[in-house]
C-alpha cells in the first residue's frame, strides 16, 4: 500500500488518522463484523490474518482471501438451507447414476443440463420413460446441481401436489397456494400420470403451468408419453392448453431401457430376463406426440 504518511513520526499519523482507525480493538472489529453479517472472517479472524502474514501477502490478497472465506461460507450455509427446502425425498447424485449399457441417457446431456443453463433460460425438462429407468435419481440429481448454483427448488411429487391445489380451492386458497408453487426458480413434479388425478385437477395444473410459463422452470417426470396427458388428466383441452405451454421452450429426454430395479434383481441373480431397448430420444420443442 502507498504510504503516504511513510516520512511522518507516529504522533503526527495519530493526528491525520479518526481515532477508532489507530486503536483495532478486537470488541469493535468483531461488532462491525457482526453487523455486516461477516460471520466467517469474524469466527476467523486471527487464523485468516495469521495465514496472511505467513503467506506474506499484500493487503489486496489479503482482503481477497478474507472476502473468498466469507463467499465460499455464505455459499455453503445456502446450499444446505436451499437442500433442506427443497424436500427431495433421498440423496441422488449424477456422480453416481450408472450409464451402462441397459440406459439410454447420455452422460453428456445430463453434464450439460447439470450447468443449470436451461434454468437460467426459464425452459422445461420432461423426462419420459417407464418405471425405474431413473427418472426421479435424474431429477433430484440436477435439482441438487440447481440448488449448487443458486437456484431455488423444490420438489414435489404430481398428486401431493395436486390435492394441495385442490385443498386449496375448497379452502379459498388458491391464489396463495399458486404463487408458493410458482416461487422456486426450478419446480420439479416427479411422477405425473402414475396415478389418476382428481377431476378438476388440470385446470389447476395449466393455472399453475401458466403462472410460471417463461419465469420459472419446471422438471416433470412422467411413465406417460406426452400423447397420453389428455388421459392423464381425464380432459384432452386441457392437457393440451398445459403441453403447449409447457413444451414451448423444453427438452424432451425420453428414456428407455431396463428397470435399475430389476437389472439389480436379475444380476443378483434373482430373476431371469433380457429386455433391452438403448435408444434416446430429445427433442427441443414440441416432440410428436400432441
Ligand atoms: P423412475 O423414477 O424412472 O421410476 P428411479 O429414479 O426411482 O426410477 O430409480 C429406481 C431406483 O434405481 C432408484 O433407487 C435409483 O437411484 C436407481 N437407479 C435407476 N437408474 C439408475 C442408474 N442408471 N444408475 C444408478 N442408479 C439407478
Ligand atoms: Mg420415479
Amino acid at each position: 500500500m502507498n504510504d503516504a504518511m511513510g516520512t511522518h513520526g507516529r504522533d503526527d499519523r495519530r493526528e491525520a488518522m479518526p481515532e477508532e482507525l489507530t486503536v483495532p480493538e478486537d470488541e469493535h472489529l468483531h461488532a462491525m463484523l457482526t453487523r455486516l453479517k461477516l460471520t466467517a472472517i469474524r469466527e476467523r479472524l486471527d487464523t485468516l490474518l495469521d495465514e496472511a502474514a505467513g503467506k506474506g501477502l499484500s493487503f489486496r490478497q489479503t482482503l481477497y482471501h478474507l472476502c473468498r472465506t466469507e463467499v465460499e461460507h455464505k455459499d455453503a450455509r445456502r446450499t444446505v438451507m436451499g437442500m433442506s427446502i427443497a424436500h427431495f425425498p433421498c440423496v441422488r447424485d449424477l456422480e453416481n447414476f450408472d450409464y451402462g449399457a441397459r440406459t439410454s441417457v447420455d452422460r453428456r446431456q445430463m453434464e450439460e443440463l447439470s450447468a443449470g443453463r436451461w434454468i437460467a433460460g426459464g425452459e422445461n425438462l420432461l423426462f419420459l420413460g417407464p418405471p425405474g429407468v431413473g427418472k426421479t435419481h435424474l431429477a433430484i440429481a440436477l435439482g441438487r446441481k440447481a440448488i449448487e448454483r443458486g437456484y431455488t427448488t423444490l420438489f414435489t411429487n404430481a398428486v401431493s401436489l395436486l390435492t394441495q391445489l385442490v385443498r386449496a380451492q375448497g379452502e379459498g386458497k388458491l391464489e396463495e397456494r399458486l404463487a408458493w408453487y410458482a416461487k422456486p426458480k426450478l419446480l420439479i413434479v416427479d411422477e405425473l400420470g402414475y396415478l389418476p388425478l382428481e377431476s378438476g385437477a388440470g385446470h389447476l395444473f395449466f393455472q399453475l403451468v401458466s403462472r410460471r410459463y417463461e419465469r420459472g422452470s419446471m422438471l416433470i417426470t412422467s411413465n406417460r408419453a406426452v400423447g397420453e396427458w389428455g388421459m392423464v388428466f381425464d380432459d384432452a383441452v386441457v392437457a393440451t392448453a398445459i403441453l403447449d405451454r409447457l413444451l414451448h421452450h423444453s427438452i424432451v429426454v425420453t428414456i428407455r431401457g431396463e428397470s435399475y430395479r430389476l437389472r439389480e434383481k436379475r444380476r443378483s441373480g434373482m430373476i431371469r430376463n433380457d429386455t433391452s431397448d438403448t435408444t434416446t430420444e430429445t427433442a427441443k420443442g414440441n416432440p410428436a406426440g400432441i
